[in-house]
């Protein structure tokens, strides 16, 4: 049995007439910049996440790179982020001319380690630390980082966090016993609807979202190059729009996003059960979910990753049984090429080297069937006795 990584058709089936209605509407209203998909999506998103105000974006990453815009990040400027993630979390710094400084992550989570934040703050002299601009947590593979300490960490210096909620769209946490969503955390939450997150497009796109109107309005101003009357500039931004024929695709999705998440939860469930009874628990470390069961989305398992021994000999046995498996992310930024002149070497970011050689993403896909999930387990089980 074949098993693919991810297949976007089982939700397009579900949705295709309605998804090719809403896309005709925009072709036939001709408005093809901004417009009444825009204003629906934003609504609808910042309703969702708990915020006042959501900005439709061109992508995830010009989600990220906008913020840091609109917090004036400039050349010198330092920003504070986990080494594992997506490239497009520390590449937006650098595009600024920033420089970002990495923190290793927690060993269970993957996400950014609160202790590590810490000491890396108070390891800098008080120069450096004014450098500071801003804090990006990632909320990896699905779940929200800890961002309770991370927020104490935050006030204590006075420095905004930009939550990177790519892969975490609808996650939930608990702030001082209440329940809160990913994007509603910091002072902006990044969302990506790239086709393979929980919410995608049937392209690039994105949303930003604020709990604060003054800075929608700081982000809705530098989306279209700063112009407040158009061709009169008061400040530089870009183009940073979503595209209508985006949203109004993403509107069809979004009632349902919490579907879709309970089923990337009961295939991960499953897959935790198949686990265990094959006897697979001491060479597979499946995903820990740090946030209390009693949320509806303590984990939307964007990525269901498991740590295994000799990663790259099982994903190569995997894929000559044709079933697809990933590695998120296979280098640290540390490492990267285009940031080895910030010194970084090899053992700097213990946790993250390590995660880098032994995480594996399993095929999590609402669709996907459950003799699939026993079909990869099966295979993993028959890997291990050699
Ligand atoms: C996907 C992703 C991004 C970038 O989103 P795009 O829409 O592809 O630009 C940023 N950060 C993380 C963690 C991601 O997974």
């Amino acid at each position: 049995m074949k098993v693919p990584l991810l297949d976007l058709r089982p939700p397009l089936e579900e949705l295709r007439d309605e998804i090719v209605e809403a896309v005709t509407q925009v072709i036939d209203s001709t408005r093809y910049i901004m417009g009444p998909e825009i204003d629906g999506l934003e609504s609808e998103i910042s309703a969702y996440c708990g915020t006042t105000d959501a900005v439709g974006v061109s992508s995830g990453t010009d989600a990220l790179l906008l913020s840091l815009m609109v917090l004036d990040v400039a050349p010198g400027d330092l920003v504070l982020t986990s080494n594992f993630s997506f490239f497009a979390t520390a590449g937006v710094v650098a595009r600024l001319n920033a420089t970002p400084v990495f923190v290793d992550i927690d060993p269970e989570t993957f996400n950014i380690d609160p202790e590590s934040l810490r000491k890396t703050l108070t390891d800098m002299d008080a120069e450096t630390r004014k450098r500071v601009k801003a804090i990006i947590p990632v909320h990896l593979y699905g779940q929200c980082s800890e961002m309770e300490t991370i927020l104490n960490i935050s006030r204590e210096i006075d420095i905004p966090v930009i939550e990177d909620g790519a892969q975490a769209i609808g996650a939930e946490c608990e702030i001082d016993g209440q329940k809160k969503s990913a994007g509603s955390l910091g002072d902006f939450g990044c969302f990506s609807f790239f086709p393979s997150k929980n919410l995608g497009g049937v392209g690039d796109g994105g949303i930003v979202t604020v709990n604060n109107p003054e800075l929608a309005e700081q982000l809705r101003l530098k989306r279209v190059h700063g112009g407040e009357h158009k061709y009169y500039h008061r400040v530089i931004g870009g183009n940073f729009r979503l595209d209508p024929i985006q949203a109004a695709v993403i509107r069809v999705k979004l009632p349902h996003l919490n579907k879709w998440h309970k089923q990337r939860q009961d295939n991960a469930d499953h897959y935790n059960e198949l686990f265990a009874e094959a006897g697979l628990i001491s060479k597979v470390r499946t995903p820990y979910v740090e946030h209390p069961q009693s949320l509806k989305n303590p984990h939307i398992y964007n990525q269901y990753v498991i740590r295994a021994e000799r990663r790259d000999e099982l994903q190569s046995f995997l894929s000559e049984n044709e079933i697809a498996s990933e590695v998120y992310y296979p280098l640290p930024f540390h490492l990267q090429e285009c940031f080895l002149h910030l010194g970084g070497k090899a053992g700097d970011f213990p946790v993250s080297e390590t995660a880098a050689k032994e995480v594996l993403a399993l095929p999590v896909y609402p669709g996907m069937t459950g003799a699939m999930r026993e079909t990869v387990v099966e295979h993993i089980a028959k890997f291990y006795q050699f």
